[in-house]
C-alpha cells in the first residue's frame, strides 16, 4: 500500500513516520521547502521523543520520503491524508484556507480513485467542503474520477506523539462508503493489536468528536484551576482536594492538575472554534465560554502572586524562568502561558532570564532578545529576585536548592505547576507560592 500525507508538522510527520513503520510506503508533502530539505537531509524540524529512530529506520528502508510536489506524491497513492494547520481566523473560527487549498490541489492532480482523509482538526461540515472543492476541480478539468472523503481526527499529544500514534486509545474514522471504510481499516489494522478500538461513524460525528474531546479536556483544566483559586481563598489545599475527587472513578485522577492555564496549538483554538460553530447554529455554548475566560485569567495568576509579593512596581526586578514550552517534552510555544507571563513582566519593566531544555530556539524565534536565555536551570537563577516555574520538566523536580539559594538574590519561588512540597520549602526557608495551596512565607 502507498499513501501520501500532506503537511509535515507535529501531526503529519508523526503520522507519516508511524504509518511507514508498519511497512506502508509513505510520501510526506509540505509547501515549506526548507522543512522538506531538512527532512531529506535526515534532520527532523520538531522535537518529539522517539521520532528520530523510527524516521531514520524507515527512510533507510526507502519507505518514507519527502517532497514539495503533491502531484508527484499521488503516483500510485491509495489514500491521501490532509494534515495541514487550521489556525484560528480573526473571529476564532478555524481558518480552512490550507485544508481547502490542498483539496483543490488534489482535484487538479489526481488521476485515479483516492480516499481523501482529513486529519487536521476541522469544524463539523468541513469534509463536505473538501469534497466540493475536489469535485469542482475535476469538473474544471472535465474529467470524472471517483473518490471518497473521510474524516480521521488525530488524538496524539505532543511530547508523547509517537507512542500515542502507535498505541492509540482509539481511532475515530468518519466515512460515507464501505469502500473507504475497508481501505482505512486495512491501513489501521497494525495499530489495533492491543485491543484498541477503531470506531467508524458518519463524518459529521467524527468531526464533532475531536472538538468535543478537546473541549472536555480544556473544561477539566479550567474547572480545576477555578477550584484551586477558591481553595486558596478558603484555606483548602487543592492537592488534597484533587486526590479526594480523583479517586472517584466517575471523575478519574487524570487531567485534574491545576496550573497556569492551558496553552498549545490545540485547546485554545479548538475551544474557540467550537464556540464559533455553536454560535453559527444559534446555540450559545456557555460552558466553553466560561472555560475560555477562566483560562485567560489563569495565565496571569502568577503575575498576581508576584505583585502581591513584590508590590505593583516590578521595575528593575530580575526573574529566572524555568520552562518556556506550553508543556514538557515539546518545543512547541504556541499559546504558551510563559508568553503571557513574560509579556506582563517586560511591560512592568522587569527582566527575564529563561531556561527550557528544548524550547529555547523556538522561544528566541518568537521573543528575540527581549529576554535572556540561560545555559541551564542554575545559570538562569544567577542574581534573580525570584524563580518562576512555568513548565514541569522532570529535571526541575529535584534541584539543588542550596545552590539556587546561593545564586539568587532572594529565596523566592513562584511555582505554576505545584512541583514542590510546601512543607519542604518551609524547611528550606524559601518563600514559596504555588497554585491552590497556601503560600509559604
Ligand atoms: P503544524 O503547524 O505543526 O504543521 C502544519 C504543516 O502544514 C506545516 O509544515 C505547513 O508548512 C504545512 N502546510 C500548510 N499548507 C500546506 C499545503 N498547502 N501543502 C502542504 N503542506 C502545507 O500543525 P500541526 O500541529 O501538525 O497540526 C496540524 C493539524 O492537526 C491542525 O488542524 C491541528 O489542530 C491538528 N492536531 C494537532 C495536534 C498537535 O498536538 N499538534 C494534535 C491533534 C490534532
Amino acid at each position: 500500500m502507498k499513501i501520501s500525507v500532506v503537511g509535515t508538522g507535529y501531526v503529519g510527520l508523526v503520522s507519516g513516520t508511524c504509518f511507514s513503520e508498519t511497512g506502508v510506503d509513505v510520501v510526506c508533502v509540505d509547501v515549506n521547502e526548507e522543512k522538506i530539505n531538512l527532512l531529506n537531509s535526515g534532520e527532523i524540524p520538531i522535537y518529539e521523543p522517539g521520532l528520530k529512530d523510527i524516521f531514520t529506520r524507515n527512510v533507510e528502508k526507502n519507505r518514507l520520503s519527502f517532497t514539495t510536489s503533491l502531484k508527484d506524491s499521488l503516483i500510485d497513492t491509495e489514500v491521501i491524508f490532509i494534515a495541514v494547520g487550521t489556525p484560528p481566523d480573526e473571529d476564532g473560527s478555524a481558518d480552512l484556507k490550507y485544508v481547502l487549498g490542498v483539496a483543490r490541489e488534489i482535484g487538479r492532480n489526481m488521476n485515479k480513485y483516492l480516499v481523501v482523509v482529513t486529519k487536521s482538526t476541522v469544524p463539523v461540515g468541513t469534509s463536505k467542503k473538501v469534497k466540493a472543492a475536489i469535485a469542482e476541480e475535476l469538473k474544471t478539468r472535465n474529467v470524472s474520477i471517483p473518490f471518497d472523503v473521510a474524516s480521521n481526527p488525530e488524538f496524539l499529544k505532543e511530547g508523547s506523539a509517537v507512542d500515542d500514534f502507535l498505541k492509540p486509545d482509539r481511532i475515530v474514522v468518519g466515512v460515507e462508503t464501505a469502500k473507504a471504510e475497508k481501505t482505512l481499516r486495512r491501513l489501521y489494522k497494525p495499530f489495533l493489536m492491543n485491543g484498541h478500538p477503531i470506531l467508524f461513524m458518519n463524518i459529521l460525528s467524527s468531526e464533532m468528536t475531536k472538538y468535543a474531546a478537546n473541549s472536555m479536556l480544556a473544561t477539566k483544566i479550567s474547572f480545576m484551576n477555578d477550584i484551586a483559586n477558591l481553595c486558596e481563598l478558603v484555606g483548602a489545599d487543592v492537592d488534597m482536594v484533587r486526590k479526594g475527587i480523583g479517586s472517584d472513578a466517575r471523575i478519574g485522577n487524570k487531567f485534574i492538575y491545576p496550573g497556569t492555564g492551558y496553552g498549545g496549538s490545540c485547546f485554545p483554538k479548538d475551544v474557540q472554534a467550537l464556540v464559533r460553530t455553536a454560535d453559527e447554529y444559534g446555540h450559545s455554548l456557555d460552558i466553553l465560554k466560561a472555560v475560555e475566560s477562566v483560562n485567560y485569567r489563569q495565565k496571569e495568576i502568577l503575575i498576581k502572586k508576584i505583585k502581591k509579593h513584590f508590590g505593583e512596581n516590578l521595575k528593575g526586578l530580575r526573574f529566572a524562568m524555568w520552562g518556556l514550552a506550553f508543556k514538557p517534552k515539546t518545543d512547541d510555544m504556541r499559546e504558551a502561558p510563559s508568553l503571557v507571563i513574560i509579556e506582563n513582566l517586560l511591560k512592568e519593566g522587569a527582566s527575564v532570564v529563561a531556561y527550557d531544555p528544548v524550547a529555547q530556539e523556538e522561544a528566541h524565534r518568537i521573543l528575540g532578545d527581549n529576554i535572556s536565555y540561560a545555559k541551564d536551570e542554575y545559570d538562569a537563577c544567577l542574581d534573580a529576585d525570584a524563580l518562576i516555574i512555568v513548565t514541569e520538566w522532570s529535571e526541575f523536580r529535584s534541584p539543588n536548592f542550596r545552590v539556587i539559594e546561593k545564586l539568587m538574590k532572594s529565596n523566592t519561588i513562584f511555582d505554576g505547576r505545584n512541583i514542590y512540597d510546601p512543607e519542604e520549602m518551609r524547611e528550606l526557608k524559601f518563600n514559596y507560592y504555588s497554585i491552590g495551596r497556601a503560600a509559604v512565607l
